[in-house]
Order: structure tokens, then sequence, then C-alpha cells
């Protein structure tokens, strides 16, 4: 059956850059969406395309409302639900002192089901319709997260960390453990509906040289799994990395000696990068995950967007929860707004809406699928209520285009303002 969402309409179908092109945007102020089978059949006018609607096409109106598409979190640890918004301190000691300790709570398959099930209705609330997602060490945690998202049939990657040393005993796996769990989750999840599997060593500090060869066999062998991990996001940990692996001419080689950059690798943070390792996120179609939140609340540095995209590397906003403040990405939009201001960067709204929607999708290479409204697609979105809040409702009244429509909800949004979201036009 056909359904058409009647409202107003924005989204991407390309990077607006620095000065927002309008030629990289489309917008219907009445706007009309018409979904059938979970697909995208048709985005235009709605005075123009309600004519030719059949009979038997249902209507959801949302006029006053602004339909985006859903977003989509390119870096988050669900379970690190457990220790957001904890005080004071950097990388290093934040994870030893509160997200180790935690972790271990995991071991507890019950638990991390409940925490995976808060998780997921947590981003849908936020809007948040498809997530890169780190578990635990343990393998049943992973099991967690893509039942709870199976659930609800949402898009989401994810997979179990690999960690062999440089931390508490009861996190650790091994190089042939680490392996044999992750290849035994990649048949039982990936390619499964929605679902994907991500090869995620935690970082380099974290993995024996054997564990990372490891994961690099796996990578290989399975071409269309993700890997996900951080790179150089503290100076400490940079610094680690050059003293433990004295043979790597810098943080990112470390990985490409093990073949993880590759198309569907996706590196959070890279703030503290070389030169030579910029080209190689380039030129090997890798990906970085922008965690202003994060950056910001654990002091590690300002992503520097123009350097990257300059280079056409793929970029997407990751949340980065518990070093990062929150879920929703209309917060991490206006963190990221900031922390390019600080380094003299616009970010204006409809590339700060890219970069959590198509630009995502590009940086996990499933822009086939997700990320705007383009016909075939699958019809995940977002609607946002300028009236979600009192403050939201005076400032957005006041605006007079869609520019400013838009850069008040993210200056001023939060889960508030969502009023609904969908996925494969289904109310979640
Ligand atoms: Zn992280």
């Amino acid at each position: 059956m056909r359904t058409a969402f009647r409202g107003s309409v924005f989204h991407c179908i390309a990077d607006p850059g620095e000065q927002d092109s309008e030629d990289a945007f489309v917008y219907f102020d009445d706007g009309l969406l018409i979904v059938e089978d979970g697909l995208v059949v048709e985005l235009g006018k709605a005075d123009e395309l309600t004519e030719s609607l059949s009979a038997d096409t249902r209507i959801e109106d949302f006029s006053g409302k602004l339909i985006v598409p859903g977003f989509i979190d390119c870096h988050v640890h669900y379970p690190q639900l457990d220790v957001i918004a904890s005080y004071g301190e950097e990388l290093l000691d934040w994870l030893h002192r509160y997200a180790f300790p935690r972790e271990m709570r995991f071991a507890d398959e019950a638990y991390a089901h409940k925490v995976a099930a808060l998780f997921v209705d947590e981003l849908l609330k936020n809007g948040t319709t498809t997530a890169l997602v780190f578990g635990t060490v343990h393998p049943h945690s992973a099991d967690a997260i893509f039942e709870a998202a199976a659930a609800k049939n949402m898009r989401l990657i994810a997979g179990k960390v690999l960690m062999d040393a440089n931390c508490p005993e009861a996190l650790r796996d091994s190089a042939e453990t680490g392996y044999e769990q992750s290849r035994q989750l990649i048949e039982r999840w990936h390619g499964k509906g929605r679902l994907g599997y991500a090869i995620t060593p935690r970082f380099a500090l974290t993995s024996s040289e054997a564990q990372l060869e490891a994961a690099g066999r796996l990578a290989a062998e399975y071409p269309d799994v993700w890997v996900h991990t951080h790179l150089a996001e503290n100076h400490a940990e940079v610094e680690q990395i050059s003293r433990l692996f004295p043979w790597s001419s810098n943080y990112l080689d470390v990985y490409d000696r093990f073949g993880l950059v590759r198309e569907r690798s996706v590196f959070a943070h890279c703030l503290h990068l070389q030169d030579a390792e910029c080209r190689l996120l380039a030129g090997s179609g890798a990906a970085a995950a922008h965690c202003p939140t994060s950056n910001m609340f654990l002091g590690s540095g300002l992503f520097d967007l123009r350097r990257l995209r300059e280079l056409q590397i793929r970029v997407g906003l990751g949340t980065d929860v518990g070093g990062g403040t929150s879920l929703s990405l209309l917060k991490t939009m206006r963190e990221a707004y900031k922390v390019l201001h600080l380094q003299q960067q616009p970010l204006p709204p409809g590339r700060a809406l890219y970069l959590a929607t198509l630009g995502a999708a590009q940086a996990l290479y499933l822009d086939d699928r997700i990320g705007n409204f383009e016909p075939g697609k699958e019809a995940d979105f977002v609607v946002l209520d300028p009236a979600g809040t009192s403050i939201s409702a005076h400032r957005s009244a006041l605006a007079e285009s869609i520019s400013e429509l838009l850069f008040a909800l993210i200056v001023l949004g939060d889960d508030r303002n969502v009023a609904a979201t969908y996925l494969q036009g289904r109310r979640a």
C-alpha cells in the first residue's frame, strides 16, 4: 500500500559545501513524500502530486513540520550509556577509570540486552535511524544490539570489540578467540535484514600485532563487512602508538600494515593526523567520523573538516557516547558548527544536515540505500517539529527561509523536536 507524507521536506543530493550551495539540496515548502513497500517512490510538490494519488493511498499530514532523512550516527558505543557524563579525564584515563570497569558489567547477558534495548529506543527518539555501533569484548554484546535493532527493523552495523592488550584481564579476548568469535558473528548477522557487521578493534593500543593481523585476515576474507575503530583522538594516545609500534611511520600506518584501511573502514575522531595519513584515508576510500561533543568533553582537539573534505575524504558525524554527551545528532550538528567556527570554518545548516544524512551514508557506503529521498531508497525519515519547545517555536516562527529554520532547529533542537521517526515508511 502507498502512503503519502505531507509536510515541508528537505534533503541533500550532494555535499552543499562551505557556502551551502543550493544545487546540493532539494526543498519543498509544501511537499509530498510517497512511500510504498518501505521504499521512496516519489517526492514533489503536494499540489502537483496529490491529484495523481490513487484512491487507496493513505495520507499522513505533517503540515507545519519538517521531514528530513533519518539521521545516521557513524560512531557510538552502546555499552557506554553507563558512563555518559563521567567527570574530568582525558581519553586514556577516562577509559581506565570509567569505561573499562563498566564494560565488565556486560559479561552479564541479560544486562547487555537491557541496555541494548534502551539504546535503540533512545536513538529512535532522537531521529537516528542508522548507527555504526561498538559493543564490548563479549560476543553476546553484539547479539544483544543486533536483536534490539532487528526488533525495530532498524538499519544498524555493529561488532564485538577486539581487545587483547593494555586493558583489564576481564575484558581481554585473544587473537584467536577474537577472530573466531567475530567470524561467527559475521556468519550469524551480516546481511541479515538491515544488519551489517563491523570488525571492531577498539584501537591499536589495545590490540597485539597478532590480533591486528587476525583482524586484517578477517577483513580480507569478508570484504563487504565494515571495519570500525578509533584514530588519532588524543595526543598521549598518538605518542603511545609511536612507542608501541616503533616501525610505523604514523598511527594510520599501523592499521594499514594489517590491511585494515580500505573501503568501509570508519575511523572515529581523526584529529591529530599527518598529511600522509590524510592522503591514505583519501586514497583508500576509508571514512572519518567527526565526534564533536566527545572531542570537546574529553578535551581531545578540533576536527579539521576543510582539510579532510578538500581531499574528498568521506566524513560523517558520530555522537561517540559515552565520551560524547548526547545521542542527539541535532546537538552533535550544533557542536560541529562551534568546533568549525573556532577554526574560522563555516558549517552552514544544509551541510550540517548533509554530514548527518547523505554524507554519513556515503561514509558507510550505504548511499545506494539511505541518506536522502531519491526514488528506490529506504524510507527512513524524521519529522522535526519546530514547535517542540517554546523557545524553538518562538525562534522558528520568525525564520524567513528554510536555511534559517533548519539552523534554528540545529542550534535549539533536541528529542523534543522529533515528532516522529519512520523506518521504511513505518512509524518506529
Ligand atoms: Zn569511540
